[in-house]
């Protein structure tokens, strides 16, 4: 439905709600889907090898960490996390494009959050290389430093190409303007990344990661992205691909139970198969 009027009617404000719960809760699940495809990639490499893991520890909101016996290619190992995902991320995107469903968004949000973060991650690994990183570990066996940024800039842009690409999913097409755009974006990404200061100053105690270096860089990307995804949707005959979706109250419970699966996963394993460091 096309808008002329000054105020949004309470069809169009019911959808932009929707598709900032609908954000939100993608969030929630992506971001760890993401953290337990990256472990589960640095285990492969380990299996590969004939190594064992011997524990997973998975963070909601930082770094996770598999623990293993020794195995004889650490590069394989470190570079796992990043390039075993990629593939996986890719088989998402095509069951998102084949069924079209509000329901693929919070695997769609992984995929995306995995590109941006990895990417994040390797630019710092060059630009801060005190940080341990698996590509700063990289870096110090050899490999080239001068590839991580090239690598990290392709990540971050294609991580961001693809959530515009499927924001019909959510509810969000070409018609929709700008004000509604930043709704759902700040409104639906920035309260993840608060819990995610919050929850590392309370249990962590983190003094180096305060709200402003945390949040302004996440506010400032969310503004880039809102801004070029109208044109993108408006303009770009690929970025129509996928018709606008209708969010309903059964996605919302099944990505709900999603989540909560995900989560009580996750607790068993931290509780009963965290390995020890070696
Ligand atoms: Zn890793």
């Amino acid at each position: 439905m096309h808008m002329n009027g000054q105020t949004a009617s309470n069809p169009d404000r019911n959808r932009i709600l929707k598709a900032v719960l609908l954000f939100f809760l993608a969030y929630m699940f992506g971001a760890l889907f993401h953290d337990i495809i990256h472990e589960f990639g640095h285990a492969i490499t380990i299996w590969v090898q004939g190594g064992t893991i011997t524990g997973f520890y998975f963070h909601p909101f930082d770094s996770s960490y598999n623990f293993s016996s020794a195995v004889g290619n650490h590069m394989f190992l470190y570079a796992g996390g990043a390039f075993i995902g990629l593939p996986l991320t890719i088989i998402f995107m095509g069951i998102a494009l084949r069924y079209r469903s509000p329901l693929m968004f919070p695997l769609i949000t992984a995929g995306v959050y995995g590109f941006i973060s990895t990417g994040v991650w390797m630019i710092k690994a060059v630009t801060t290389p005190g940080i341990a990183t698996d590509y700063t570990y990289m870096i110090g066996l050899g490999f080239p430093a001068f590839v991580f940024p090239i690598i990290g800039v392709i990540y971050i842009a294609f991580g961001m190409l693809a959530r515009i690409f499927f924001l019909p999913l959510v509810g969000i097409d070409y018609e929709t303007r700008y004000g509604a755009r930043f709704t759902v974006y700040l409104a639906g990404i920035i309260p993840w990344f608060i819990i995610h200061w919050v929850y590392n100053m309370v249990f962590h105690g983190y003094p180096e990661l305060s709200f402003v270096n945390l949040v302004i860089p996440v506010i400032v990307y969310t503004a880039l992205e809102t801004l070029i995804s109208l044109p993108l949707q408006r303009k770009v005959k690929l970025f129509k691909r996928i018709p606008v979706q209708q969010v309903k109250l059964r996605h919302f419970l099944i990505i709900g139970a999603g989540i909560v699966i995900l989560y009580a996963v996750v607790i068993l394993v931290n509780a009963f198969f965290s390995g020890t460091p070696q």
